[in-house]
């Protein structure tokens, strides 16, 4: 049996590391996770009530058309309801427009590095990658606009950048899309969009509005905390919206998913604490890897790429022997390690356990 044979060579996801498995092989009993930028104050309590008040109807399929979390969300956002389309995670989202969009020999242009899922779902669809070095850990627009030809058919834009943290302005991002021919799709995708307070970036939905070609991907895994329930969204122009609906899977958000997602839209109080706490974290890392003489991209959403200054496996070797799950070993950063911010304790914790680490490896 053969299968395509554009996925062979694919690497299987390797996420990071479950807390269960760390403190087993560890002999630890305390374990703090800052490996997949996930909520460290878990999700709305309301959230919580609505998905025990769809227990009793776990026999029934869910709404395949997620109608009231598509009302809630279009009224919040200020779009049509069929400017949304729903997915099992923004993940999902991603599969569904390779899916819809592209085929062998189309080019679909990403940075490197950058979120893995553009590139993975691209080459199931045996498209041709067109990777552009960031630039001081940002997109490089005007490299990537100038490997934009006929053949492209998507560009993905990562904002702010997973694993940098970096974003790309408005301004930045007006230039671009002015020169962007129509037959290129532009993907924006803002899983952190809800941390940032900074005027200088962009809202995906202003530019949903202006450009036909213009997705914005966003999720209901990070700030709102929903990260187990799979549930993200796209943003765009009913038609494109249209074809990536005819792809997608009829039931392929739970009910829980829906509920949830649903009274976390309505409980903003909780979101906005989130934001501000992780605001007081952001601060706390910065002011902690200043007085350590540690570099890092100036960071955006909850997680911080820093120079350890070190081979980064070693620093993540003794991160984990002294509980902390982080993200190492990305080809261009080789001595960099991404942290997500925790709680003000789990932050406190990494910065004592990192100075440990840096310290030991230092003589
Ligand atoms: C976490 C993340 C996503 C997707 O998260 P889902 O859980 O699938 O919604 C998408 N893009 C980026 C950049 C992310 O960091």
């Amino acid at each position: 049996m053969q299968p395509k044979s554009n996925i062979v060579h694919l690497p299987v996801y390797q996420p990071g590391k479950p807390i269960e498995e760390v403190k087993r092989e560890l002999g630890l009993t305390e374990v703090i996770k800052l490996a997949s930028n996930e909520n460290p104050f878990g999700c709305s309590e309301h959230a919580k009530q609505a998905i025990v008040a769809e227990l009793d109807n776990t026999s029934l399929y869910p709404d395949g058309g997620a109608v009231a979390l598509t009302q809630t969300l279009a009224e919040h956002l200020g779009v049509n309801s069929d400017q949304l389309i729903f997915g099992a995670g923004s993940d999902e989202v991603i599969l569904m427009i390779a899916r819809a969009f592209l085929v062998k020999g189309d080019e679909t242009v990403m940075a490197d590095e950058t979120f893995p899922q553009y590139k993975h779902n691209a080459e199931i669809e045996h498209a041709t990658i067109v990777e552009v070095p960031l630039k001081d850990g940002k997109h490089d627009l005007p490299a990537m606009l100038a490997k934009v030809n006929e053949r492209t058919k998507i560009v993905w834009i990562c904002n702010p950048n997973n694993p940098t943290g970096t974003i790309v302005t408005r301004e930045e991002l007006d230039e671009f899309l002015s020169k962007v021919p129509p037959h290129v799709l532009v993907i924006l995708d803002e899983a952190y969009c809800e941390y940032i307070n900074d005027p200088s970036y962009p809202d995906g939905v202003d530019y949903v509005k202006q450009y036909k070609n213009v997705i914005a991907l966003r999720t209901f895994s990070k700030i709102y905390g929903l990260a187990s329930l799979r549930i993200g969204y796209g943003i765009g122009h009913p038609e494109i919206i249209r074809y990536v609906n005819q792809v997608r899977e009829p039931f392929n958000t739970t009910r829980y998913a829906q509920a949830a997602a649903r009274a976390s839209i309505q409980d903003m109080a909780f979101i906005t604490s989130c934001r501000e706490r992780n605001e007081e974290g952001l601060q706390y890392l910065k002011e902690q890897f200043g007085r350590l003489g540690l570099s890092y991209f100036k960071p955006y959403g909850n997680f911080v790429m820093v120079d350890v200054k070190q081979p980064s496996q070693a620093v993540f070797d003794g991160l984990l022997r002294r509980g902390i799950i982080a993200r190492a070993r990305w080809t261009y950063y080789p001595t960099h390690i991404r942290i997500t911010v925790g709680s003000r304790e789990q932050n406190e914790k990494f910065i004592q356990a990192l100075e440990q680490v840096l310290r030991e490896l230092a003589v």
